[in-house]
């Protein structure tokens, strides 16, 4: 299936990425963003908002609410070394679909590529 096919290159590609995003704490969203940064808007003590551009290739803008009195909401922990994780992980429901954890500024991939 070529959709599988798609699905196992990006999933190389994902898994081969050496490094991780960077994260940039930032006012608001870039007009251009840089799909190897992670940004997190607001103070550094307490943002508001992460966004990043979708690891899987199709470069949406992805939008994470991290207050937690919205719904649904993301925790970010930036860490000594700089990396940047969100706790639960992203499914996007629309578009690509894809599902996958940031973990210290490392995509881990959720799921099987195998199953379809
Ligand atoms: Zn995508």
């Amino acid at each position: 299936m070529l959709l599988n096919l798609i699905r196992r290159l990006f999933g190389r590609l994902w898994t081969r990425k050496p490094y991780p995003l960077r994260t940039v704490l930032a006012d608001k969203i870039p007009d251009d963003i840089d799909p190897g940064s992670i940004y997190l808007l607001g103070t550094t003590g307490r943002p508001w908002a992460a966004a990043f551009a979708c690891p899987c290739g199709c470069r949406e803008l992805i939008e994470l609410n991290l207050l937690p009195e919205g719904n649904p909401s993301w925790r970010a922990a930036v860490h000594k070394d700089g990396t940047a994780s969100l706790h639960p992980s992203v499914w996007r429901t629309i578009g690509c679909q894809s599902h996958f954890w940031i973990l210290r500024g490392r995509i881990v991939r959720v799921g099987d590529l195998t199953d379809d």
